[in-house]
């Protein structure tokens, strides 16, 4: 149930040039438990809140990890930059949770862009620790070589579990990238063949939730296979 909860800044990295990770310890109360694929809700100045993914699995139930992109700069992106190692925040969590993966033997088919890949992080090492079986399929968009983070964890976690597969999408790659370019909409519709058996969990932009979803319905996925979080 969401509660108010008091948390301190344990770590602050910047991970790209937009891009920070912040966790933080809980304080009062210790500890909190959550489906992995909810939210936190921040309380950035007076009567302002800001909704943030939980990034972190629900077994480290004492810390939180964030992941936000502060380039719109407005009050939440402000808050973030301004947080110091030691500072006390207040936050309502947990809060959502549209995305939580059901519990079904389907192909669980994930497409984020950006930082919306912070809830797949959560629930894709919530899965693999509760021992899950289905196939999982991960597309990550983004745009610049520069934006590339956690490319070492998701390449781990696939060598680890053979049900997991991962790809990540550049869409303004440098001419010398020799991974996969372009949009993460065309290339998931390209290699997705069993669609009507699959479960599709998409996060990110409006743009890109209202494409594959429209797609997704043309080629007769039923709705209530198609889970989205729209972060702006
Ligand atoms: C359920 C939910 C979960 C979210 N989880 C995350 C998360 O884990 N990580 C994260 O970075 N953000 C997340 N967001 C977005 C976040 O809540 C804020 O919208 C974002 O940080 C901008 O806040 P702001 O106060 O700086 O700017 P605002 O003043 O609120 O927004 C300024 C403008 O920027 C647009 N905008 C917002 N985010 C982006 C973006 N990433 N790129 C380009 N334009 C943008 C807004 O639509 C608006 O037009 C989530 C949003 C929702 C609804």
């Amino acid at each position: 149930m969401a509660q108010k909860i008091t948390l301190s800044v344990a770590s602050k990295e910047q991970v790209t040039d937009k891009v920070y990770f912040v966790t933080f310890t809980l304080v009062s109360p210790p500890s909190i438990d959550f489906r992995a694929g909810q939210n936190m809700m921040l309380m950035v100045a007076p009567g302002v809140n800001r909704t943030m993914s939980i990034a972190s699995p629900p077994s480290e139930a004492q810390s939180l990890l964030m992941v936000h992109d502060v380039s719109p700069m407005g009050p939440g992106s402000k808050w973030t930059l301004g947080l110091r190692v030691g500072d006390t925040a207040t936050i309502v969590a947990p809060t959502g949770g549209v995305l939580s993966f059901v519990e079904s033997p389907r192909k669980k088919v994930m497409i984020a862009t950006g930082t919306g890949i912070a809830p797949f992080r959560s629930m894709i090492l919530d899965y693999f620790n509760r021992d899950g079986q289905a196939k999982i399929e991960l597309y990550w968009g983004q745009r610049f070589e520069k934006d590339i983070y956690w490319k070492e964890e998701f390449d781990q976690l696939q060598s680890r579990h053979p049900s997991f597969t991962w790809h990540q999408i550049l869409s303004q790659p440098t001419d010398g990238w020799e991974g996969l370019r372009g949009h993460v909409t065309e290339h998931m519709f390209d290699r997705e063949k069993d669609m009507v058996e699959s479960e599709f969990y998409l996060c990110g932009n409006k743009g890109m939730i209202e494409e594959v979803r429209e797609r997704l319905l043309a080629h007769n996925v039923p709705k209530e296979q198609i889970k989205s979080e729209l972060f702006y």
